[in-house]
């Protein structure tokens, strides 16, 4: 259909009350995987690089293929650099034609993140290139589990609405309770924080860190506002437990290899499509 900007899904997504999917992507099988599943439940999609889960996997190398996917795919796919951390990864991920870039100036003070992302914006906008910044602080880890108990600061519902006065961004991250990577018994989400958000700001709403939590929370964290569902670490240990269980009933003499990549390509599809059903609209037909 068409690889566009993620601010067009995902407005949209805010308009009728659905969660948009923001996967990582960071080599073929996770791409082809992701796509295969949004083009079956015909549900938009955000395909993500992360240059700290996958550096042996270079952008300019994996951008074309997610690019292409996009392109190709029957639904509407968004592309985008996951925690852009300085103007140099931004300037690369413009350059390899990616639809939306993440600028991740959370860890700064409020003045320095709003300058920066200023500066990230125009260039951005200036290329057609849709951009999503990052106030109040998300802990946690995406690469190692065992994070679970940092937390970061969270986004003051005022505070969110002058950023995004201030530097213009098409997409909003905020911090209620939210941390990367698995969440240490049940997460404590400030939904009411997320509706005072929501409120004050009309620019779509993402949550970075939502593996692993009750099904019934995505309706409500969605209800309450977030529209970008950033989601990794729980679809990753699904996949490692089907692939030491395809190794460990593999024979010693078979090979294997090419089997992996094939068993891998279909595992992140069925991750990706139990996902969509869970951020579809809770009527039972959604329509796209
Ligand atoms: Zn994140």
């Amino acid at each position: 259909m068409a690889h566009v900007g993620a601010k067009q899904i995902l407005s949209k997504a805010r308009q009728e009350g659905y969660g948009v999917p923001c996967l990582l992507a960071g080599n073929l099988e996770m791409v082809i995987g992701a796509v295969q599943a949004a083009e079956e439940v015909g549900a938009p999609l955000i395909l993500a690089y992360n240059a700290q889960v996958t550096p042996q996997i270079p952008l300019d190398l994996i951008a074309p293929a997610m690019v292409k996917a996009a392109e190709s795919a029957r639904v509407p796919v968004a592309t985008i650099l996951d925690h852009g951390a300085d103007l140099a990864s931004i300037e690369q991920a413009i350059a390899c034609g990616l639809s939306t870039v993440m600028y991740d100036g959370s860890a700064l003070p409020f003045a320095e993140n709003v300058c920066r992302t200023q500066e990230v914006v125009r260039l951005a906008h200036a290329h057609g290139v849709d951009v999503e910044g990052e106030l109040g602080a998300v802990g946690g880890s995406s690469i190692e589990l065992g994070y679970g108990n940092v937390h970061g600061e969270f986004t003051d519902p005022d505070q969110a609405a002058e950023f995004v006065a201030q530097t213009g961004v098409d997409i909003l991250a905020i911090s209620f309770g939210n941390l990367h990577g698995l969440y240490d018994g049940e997460p404590e989400l400030d939904l009411a924080r997320v509706r005072a958000i929501a409120g004050r700001v009309a620019t779509p709403l993402a949550m970075h860190g939502a593996s692993g939590l009750p099904d019934a929370t995505y309706a409500a964290v969605i209800a309450a506002g977030i529209s970008k569902i950033n989601y990794y670490t729980a679809m990753a240990r699904a996949v490692t437990h089907s692939l030491r269980d395809l190794l460990t009933a593999a024979e010693e003499t078979s090979l294997v290899y090419h089997r992996v990549i094939a068993w891998t390509i279909e595992q992140f599809a069925g991750e990706t499509r139990r996902l969509l059903h869970l951020l579809k609209k809770p009527a039972a037909a959604t329509d796209y």
